[in-house]
């Protein structure tokens, strides 16, 4: 058990209905009663309390108290709560408090969930489940942070490891016993099995980066030549002014990001520079960085004049591809019966007829996007990997494991298992994880 007491709102600060208090160590029963100046309730039973400065005696809110002993709490640790009333006056009276108190101090970031961690109350991948539940802005993003926070990914993982040790066992044997004493193909038969193994780590890494995506946001560029109205689609699409709209061609010059929930899932949409032949530099770095960010986007909405139809832009049309979305704009610009009929194709893509300005074909162009998405993203399947930690970590095992099938030496070929077990043991945490605890818990608020 630790010396340190710590303490924290758990609850967002500011007004609110509610706010909770968390303490955590060996002075958390002392907390709850030099503050309520009652006895402890029994575990886990919610009592009323009334909090009192315990220098002056006055009485600084009420509420309710409940109190965890070890090891039936969140941390693991004896944890008391504190739900008194939100507000800024109430959180800095009862911080005051409790800093007030022998032996306790505010936490850092992360320092419940890592207590908790440390405890053995959850494996690492389960507490950055924790960190990106706090931190999901869309239903999907929920999901997959709550399947993760329950140990699903974990338990992949730990299944793993747990084959790599059991192998790593029987080749030890096949080094130290005669064989006699061992089934003749014992090392063959851990072979086998290793290549196998090899095989389903490398599928669960050729996931096109589905979870890391999730987590992260799908990427989408609006691309197309000046003028054809991609500051204006994005305004649409963001239903604000996001980008600046102008009638002078190559006015965006830096890349414009919005962020939009599309029927559960996080996207990103950059508005980019328009791909012509640029007259001045700063055109010039705009419009390189709008070939990158095409390049690395996920989704690429080119955008077309209907005015000017048939004759597209070149620049643009060379860039349509699977993950493309061909537009045809200013559609309001057209007289009735002119230009092309609704199941045209451009670069073999069905096009979406659209105009930023009158928000025709905004809904079918978003239907149309979702559909790409959630086909990249497929939540239904087996659990995907979230951070580049773990895709590191899993790469490492399976080079590994390649190293193993080609050891020419026994006492070789055993380490390269010890390896692969170890870099998948690094992920949830149960191996040589001090030096990266702080990067992973840093990412947390303070109170969690
Ligand atoms: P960008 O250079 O591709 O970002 O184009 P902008 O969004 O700045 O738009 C260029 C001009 O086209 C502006 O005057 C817009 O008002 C106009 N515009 C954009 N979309 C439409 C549309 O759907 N219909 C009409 N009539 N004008 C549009």
């Amino acid at each position: 058990m630790r010396e340190e007491t710590i303490f924290a709102l758990a609850s967002a600060a500011g007004r609110a209905g509610v706010a909770v208090f968390r303490v955590s160590g060996p002075g958390a029963a002392r907390a709850f009663v030099d503050l309520t100046r009652r006895a402890l309730p029994p575990a886990r039973r919610a009592v009323r309390v009334r909090l009192c400065s315990p220098a002056t005696g006055e009485v600084l809110d009420d509420g309710l108290g409940l109190w965890f002993p070890a090891p039936k709490s969140f941390t693991g640790e004896d944890v008391a709560e504190l739900h008194l009333h939100g507000g800024r006056a109430v959180e800095a009276a009862v911080t005051d408090a409790l800093r007030g108190l022998e032996g306790l101090r505010l936490a850092e970031p992360g320092e419940f969930t890592r207590r908790a961690f440390e405890n053995g109350k959850f494996e690492l991948t389960a507490a950055e489940g924790l960190a990106d539940l706090v931190n999901a802005e869309t239903e999907a993003q929920r999901r997959q942070a709550r399947r993760q926070l329950e140990g699903e990914l974990g338990a992949i993982y730990e299944g793993w490891r747990a084959r790599l040790i059991e192998a790593l066992a029987h080749y030890e044997a096949v080094i130290d016993f005669t064989d006699e004493e061992l089934p003749a193909d014992l090392s063959q038969r851990v072979k086998h099995k290793m290549l196998g193994l090899e095989e389903e780590i490398s599928q669960h890494l050729d996931d096109n980066r589905r979870g890391e995506r999730l987590r992260d946001g799908i990427y989408i560029a609006i691309i197309g030549a000046p003028n054809v109205g991609k500051s204006s689609l994005l305004n649409a699409l963001a239903r604000r002014d996001a980008a600046i709209v102008a009638e002078t061609a190559g006015t965006t010059r830096d890349v414009v990001e919005v962020h939009l929930d599309l029927g559960g899932f996080p996207v990103i949409v950059a508005d980019t520079a328009g791909l012509r032949e640029a007259a001045d530099g700063v055109e010039r770095e705009g419009i390189r960085r709008a070939e990158a960010r095409a390049a690395e986007a996920d989704i690429r909405l080119a955008l077309f004049d209907i005015t000017l139809w048939p004759e597209l832009d070149a620049k643009t049309l060379g860039l349509v591809g699977d993950d493309t979305v061909p537009i045809l704009n200013k559609a309001d610009l057209l007289g009735p019966g002119q230009g092309p009929g609704a199941k045209e194709r451009v670069g073999g893509r069905p096009v979406v007829i659209a105009s930023a300005k009158t928000g025709a074909g905004m809904a079918e162009l978003l239907k149309c996007v979702e559909s790409m998405v959630s086909h990249r993203i497929d939540l239904a399947g087996s659990p995907a990997l979230t951070r580049a930690r773990h895709r590191d970590a899993l790469e490492q095992s399976v080079d590994a494991l390649t190293r193993f099938a080609g050891a020419s030496e026994e006492a070789l070929a055993a380490e390269d298992l010890r390896l692969a077990a170890r870099a998948l043991g690094r992920i949830t945490g149960r191996v040589e994880v001090d030096d990266i605890l702080d990067v992973i818990f840093r990412d947390f608020c303070i109170g969690k």
